[in-house]
C-alpha cells in the first residue's frame, strides 16, 4: 500500500461508497436489478439510454490511458477536471482542519471546493516579476515544510498568466513534498505547450496527481469529461467517493470517437494552428498602443495588461468579442485574459483594439 493513503481521511480510507447495481459482478440476459426502464424511450434511437452507463467506462479509460501513457488502473473519469478537484478536497481534507495550497490568481476552482469541504486555504501568491508570473517558490516550500496542507495545487500551463512550472522546479517541489502532501498538477492546457507531461514522473512520485481534460484542445467541453491520473490504490479510494454513473454513456461514447487516431490527427493540426496564432497576436498585441503588457503564454490565451481595460474591455464588447475579465483577481487589476479563437476571430480581436487607438 502506498504511504500516499495516510494522506486521505481517516474516516474515508476503508469506505466502500455506494454499492451501485452496475458494480455487481453478475452476468444474465434479463436485467432487473436496477429499476431501469425495459424499453428505450421514444427521443433515443439507438444508445439504449435506458440501461445506467459504467460507472468508469471501459473503453474510454483505456483509450485516455494510452493517450496518456499511464496504466488504467492509474486513472479516474470524472465530470470535467472540476469534479476531480472537487473529490481530491473532499477525500482528503477533514473540514475545518486540513488546508489546500493555491496560488492565487491561479484557477479560481481549487479555492471552491476548499471552501465547499471547509477546508483551509492558503495562498502562496506568483510573483509577477516583469517578464512572467512565477511561482514563489521559498514560500512553497516552506508551507509544505511546516506540514499543515494535504494538496498543493499547482497549474502548468497556468490558468490565467500562461506560464509552464519549469520541471526542475516541480521536482524541487515534489521532493519536498514527499511524505508530507499530494502535489496536484492542472496540465488542462498542456496540450499548447511545449514542455511534456509529468505523468512520467508518476511512478516515482506517489504523491504526485495529474490532471487532465477534454475540454480544451480537445474540444469536447460540453461532453463534460476529465481526468485525474494518480496512484493506483489512490485512484481506488476516491472511485468509492464519486457519484455512482459520473459520466453519462453519450459524453464517454463521443470521447472515445474523438480520441480516434484521426480525430487526434485534426487536433494537432488546430494546436499547430493555435500555436501559430499565438505567435503571431502576442505581437500584434505587443505593438499596440492600448497594450501595455502581453505575457507569454504556453496555453491558448493570452493575459493582457492595458492602459485603460475598461475602454478595451467595452471596445471589444462594442465590436461583438468577448473576452474574460481578470480585473477581480489578485494583482490583475488592469488585465483580460483573450483566449486564441480562429485567425478570423483572432483579427476582430486587434480590430477592436486598434478603434480604441483611434477614438483616443
Ligand atoms: N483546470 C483549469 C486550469 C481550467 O482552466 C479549467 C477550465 N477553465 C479546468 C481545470 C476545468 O476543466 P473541465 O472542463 O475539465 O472541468
Amino acid at each position: 500500500m502506498s504511504w500516499v493513503l495516510n494522506l486521505v481521511r481517516e474516516d474515508l480510507r476503508g469506505f466502500a461508497g455506494y454499492s451501485s447495481a452496475r458494480k455487481a459482478k453478475v452476468t444474465g440476459d434479463v436485467w432487473l436489478n436496477a429499476n431501469e426502464s425495459p424499453w428505450l424511450n421514444a427521443a433515443d434511437a439507438a444508445q439504449a439510454l435506458n440501461r445506467y452507463p459504467e460507472p468508469q467506462p471501459q473503453a474510454l479509460r483505456e483509450r485516455m490511458a494510452q493517450l496518456y501513457q499511464v496504466n488504467a488502473d492509474q486513472l479516474l473519469i470524472g465530470r470535467g477536471s472540476d469534479e476531480l478537484i472537487d473529490i481530491l478536497v473532499r477525500a482528503l481534507c477533514n473540514p475545518a482542519q486540513d488546508a489546500v495550497v493555491h496560488t492565487p490568481p491561479v484557477f479560481g476552482m481549487y479555492a471552491v471546493s476548499a471552501r465547499l469541504q471547509n477546508a483551509k486555504l492558503i495562498d502562496v501568491p506568483l510573483v509577477d516579476n516583469d517578464n512572467e508570473f512565477a511561482l514563489d517558490e521559498q514560500m512553497l516550500l516552506s508551507v509544505i515544510q511546516a506540514g499543515t496542507c494535504k494538496i498543493v495545487f499547482l497549474c502548468s500551463p497556468a490558468n490565467p498568466t500562461g506560464r509552464s512550472i519549469p520541471r526542475d522546479q516541480l521536482l524541487r517541489i515534489l521532493q519536498a513534498a514527499a511524505q508530507r502532501c499530494m502535489v496536484v498538477v492542472d496540465e488542462a492546457y498542456i496540450d499548447f505547450a511545449d514542455q511534456t507531461s509529468i505523468t512520467e514522473l508518476l511512478n516515482q512520485y506517489p504523491h504526485l496527481a495529474v490532471l487532465k481534460t477534454l475540454s480544451k484542445a480537445h474540444g469536447l467541453a460540453a461532453a463534460r469529461i476529465g481526468c485525474l491520473i494518480a496512484d493506483a490504490d489512490l485512484i481506488k479510494v476516491l472511485r468509492n467517493c464519486q457519484a455512482p454513473y459520473p459520466v453519462p454513456k453519450p459524453c464517454s461514447a463521443i470521447a472515445v470517437e474523438g480520441l480516434s487516431a484521426a480525430a487526434l490527427e485534426e487536433t494537432r493540426e488546430r494546436i499547430s494552428l493555435t500555436k501559430n496564432e499565438r505567435k503571431r497576436l502576442y505581437s500584434l498585441l505587443s505593438q499596440n498602443k492600448a497594450v501595455r503588457k502581453v505575457y507569454t503564454s504556453d496555453a491558448n490565451f493570452i493575459l493582457v495588461r492595458f492602459y485603460d481595460a475598461e475602454a478595451a474591455f467595452q471596445s471589444l464588447l462594442s465590436n461583438g468579442v468577448v473576452v474574460r475579465d481578470v480585473r477581480a483577481m489578485p494583482q490583475l487589476n488592469d488585465a483580460l485574459r483573450i483566449t486564441i479563437g480562429t485567425p478570423e476571430e483572432n483579427d476582430r480581436v486587434i480590430e477592436a483594439l486598434n478603434a480604441i487607438r483611434v477614438a483616443a
